[in-house]
């Protein structure tokens, strides 16, 4: 057994004596493996740069000579700002110190000086935080340093000092946790490895490879805690297993228009399992848009209804719902199985002859919005509920739903890995399914982002395509909080283009239609009887026009990232080649990083990433509610991928019996109990 570190008292570390022990405990550091644990958040840079290559705000550090007498103002008895001329690069630099009055007579003329500090290119004026004379102490130059939280009486420098001496003591009894297998799968370093680089990275490089390392290793302990959990508590069978008939389904996929892509089999497949299990599905379907997600979830409605259940499907738009009901009406059909339209338009008769056939199971599948969840709507029989596009839904809608039927199985699918995603994958309780490949065929969606005085060009460009037989959306500017704004800019972008385009049919639509008269112009844009569409943002999700290939956006930094990237999903859905134009005047640098975030990528993943990036995390983090699990060092945002990645390993690992018992998985195990996996009920 190997000396575990988490039992040392830190005052065991050479120079952490007097009140240090009782500070570090203020940051949560009572034994040295703790401290060791204590990862910095970043790393300042002393590599020398080069002047002319930096940016107006970086921090630098940079090598020059004196070439000034130094100035000193003093104000007051500590208060001070010292200047002195220097050359750097082949500049005339002036560097700036607050409150360091006492350099002036280091500042010698001739000599040579490093400096760090923050760089203002418009005044060439370096206002520095650090300085070294050659010769002076040790060096730091062409080194990274690590920057730790500190608090109080711990300083930066006494925790580098600590941590240094931390790992020369004891760095050689780090223990590795993770198995072999999972280092050799993702190339990651050992522990000992990387605790020691993390602390003390040689490059920036070697940085990252330990932190890669380390986030692996938190997000994979985290997600092992939790499936040990769910695997410990798996008897709780109070689900429907669905009496699956396999070969029906089989036939209905083979009878589709076209072959499934090989992330669609395997992602129906993982959904046939649940279903067949006596516990509840808790499923999330992700894929970019366009990737096919509908056509798998009528194959599972469909799996169900076989097995002698209902099904709903739930969706944010009565468009959409119209839409889906349509569709799966259609591959339906041939197997004589009933679907039903619930939603806040039908008539009072309507609505009661529909939730009278829910009632009896005369309906199959009720496709619907928000009406499918209201108190007076009760199923036979419900065996599962789809929901799509579910960062439309709240939770409690969903689960209103759910207590409607005797536990459905859920599946929800969505086109962007949102906070509340990130969420739900954190916490576990979802199984999450990803279509990672898009149907085979379709071109990249060329996007433009072009400024409004093109607008002239743009119009060309739509005659060009429907004149060759195909449709265009042009989506209107969105006036944030003014529906009436929006449907006048509608009415004033539809007369314009209408005007340019006499010979074709120009549609209308927007939020202030009937619901009717908006199903009858979505009729006619799928049967191109309506060649262009002005729309307002109600078209935004899920909409399937395969043979549109144009999407124009007006104002297009007024959109958010994901909400531009599922109005370009709107094409690119047949075999032409589709085309994005985003009209855009951005004011700021977030709209610029938007537009180019757009013709940079067609990979909602990405588009995803940079959003949040954009957004900040803190919007959606920083608040009490998200409730999210604190990381040491995993991001929730950019390590989302990983947290898959180590979802799937510790899920698959638990379920090898040799984990239970195995000596491989001691370390592992020792994990779990010392995090009360085994004995608690409830998981924090
Ligand atoms: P989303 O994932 O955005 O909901 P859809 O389910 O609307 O995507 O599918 C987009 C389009 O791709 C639809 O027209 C659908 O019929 C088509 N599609 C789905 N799967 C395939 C496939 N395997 N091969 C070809 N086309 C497909
Ligand atoms: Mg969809």
């Amino acid at each position: 057994m190997t000396l575990d570190l988490y039992r040392i008292p830190v005052k065991d570390v050479h120079g952490v004596k007097g009140k240090k022990p009782e500070e570090l405990l203020a940051l949560g550091i009572s034994t040295v493996g703790e401290l060791l644990d204590y990862y910095p958040f970043r790393y300042e840079d002393y590599t020398l740069r080069d002047l002319t290559e930096v940016k107006d705000g970086d921090k630098i550090t940079v090598q020059g000579t004196i070439v000034g007498a130094p100035q000193l103002q003093m104000y007051g008895r500590v208060k001070s700002r010292l200047t002195c001329k220097m050359m750097v690069d082949k500049l005339f630099v002036t560097a700036v110190w607050f409150n360091r009055h006492y350099l002036k007579d280091q500042l010698k003329t001739g000599e040579d000086i490093v400096l760090t500090g923050k760089w203002d290119q418009k005044r060439l004026h370096l206002t520095v935080s650090e300085s070294e004379f050659p010769g002076k102490g040790t060096s730091q130059i062409g080194t990274l340093q690590p920057v730790y939280s500190v608090a109080g009486a711990i300083t930066q420098k006494w925790m580098r000092q600590t941590m240094k001496q931390a790992l020369t003591q004891y760095g050689g009894m780090i223990a590795e946790v993770l198995p072999q297998e999972l280092l050799d799968k993702y190339g990651l370093m050992a522990r000992k490895q990387a605790v020691a680089l993390l602390h003390m990275p040689g490059t920036m490089e070697e940085g990252l490879r330990a932190r890669k390392r380390m986030v692996y290793e938190e997000l994979f302990l985290f997600q092992l805690k939790m499936q040990a959990y769910r695997a410990l508590n798996h008897d709780r069978a109070d689900g429907i297993a669905h009496p699956l008939d396999l070969p029906g389904v089989r036939a209905f996929v083979r009878a589709l228009p076209f072959t499934l892509t090989g992330s669609q089999k395997q992602v129906l497949a993982e959904i046939l399992h649940d279903l067949q299990q006596p516990y509840c599905m808790n499923r999330l379907l992700q894929g970019d848009v366009g990737a096919g997600k509908t056509v798998v979830a009528a194959a599972a409605l469909f799996a169900v209804v076989k097995a002698g259940y209902q099904g709903a499907l739930m969706v944010p738009t009565e468009i959409l719902a119209e839409q889906h009901k349509r569709s799966l009406e259609r591959l339906f059909e041939p197997y004589g199985i009933q679907v039903a339209l619930l939603t806040g338009s039908l008539t009072a008769r309507q609505r009661r002859e529909v939730l009278g056939a829910l009632q009896m199971g005369l309906v199959d599948v009720a496709v619907g919005t928000h009406a499918l969840i209201q108190e007076d709507v009760f199923f036979r029989s419900l065996g599962l509920v789809v929901t799509d596009e579910q960062h439309r839904f709240g939770v409690n809608q969903r689960s209103i739903l759910r207590r409607k039927g005797m536990n459905p199985d859920v599946l929800t699918m969505t086109a962007t890995p949102i906070p509340r995603t990130l969420a739900i994958t954190a916490f576990g309780d979802m199984d999450v399914s990803t279509l990672r490949e898009l149907p085979k065929g379709r071109k990249p969606i060329k996007t433009y982002a072009v400024t409004h005085d093109m607008l002239e060009r743009v119009i060309g460009f739509i005659r060009r395509e429907v004149e060759a037989g195909r449709q265009a959306y042009v989506i209107c500017p969105l006036i944030e909080e003014s529906e009436k704004l929006d449907v006048q800019n509608a009415i004033d972008v539809h007369a314009q283009i209408q005007f340019a385009f006499p010979q074709f049919h120009v549609g209308l639509l927007h939020g202030r239609m009937a619901a009717a008269e908006k199903d009858e112009i979505m009729r006619e844009f799928s049967e191109n009887r309506v060649q262009v569409l002005v729309s307002t943002t109600v078209i935004e999700v899920g909409v399937d026009v395969p043979n549109s290939t144009m999407m124009v956006v007006y104002d297009a930094h007024r959109f958010g990232l994901s909400q531009l990237h599922q109005l370009r999903g709107r094409v690119g859905r047949g075999e032409h080649q589709s085309y994005c134009v985003l009209i855009a005047d951005p004011k700021n640098e977030v709209g610029k990083q938007r537009m180019k975030a757009m013709t940079d990528t067609n990979d909602g993943f990405e588009i995803a990433r940079r959003d949040l990036e954009l957004r900040g995390p803190g919007d959606f983090f920083g608040t009490k509610q998200s409730g999210l699990p604190d990381f040491r060092i995993a991001d929730m945002v950019t390590d989302f991928e990983v947290m898959e990645q180590a979802r799937d390993d510790a899920a698959g690992m638990v379920k090898q019996p040799e984990f239970w018992t195995g000596a491989g998985f001691g370390m592992l195990r020792e994990f779990l109990r010392r995090e009360n996996i085994f004995d608690s009920e409830l998981l924090d």
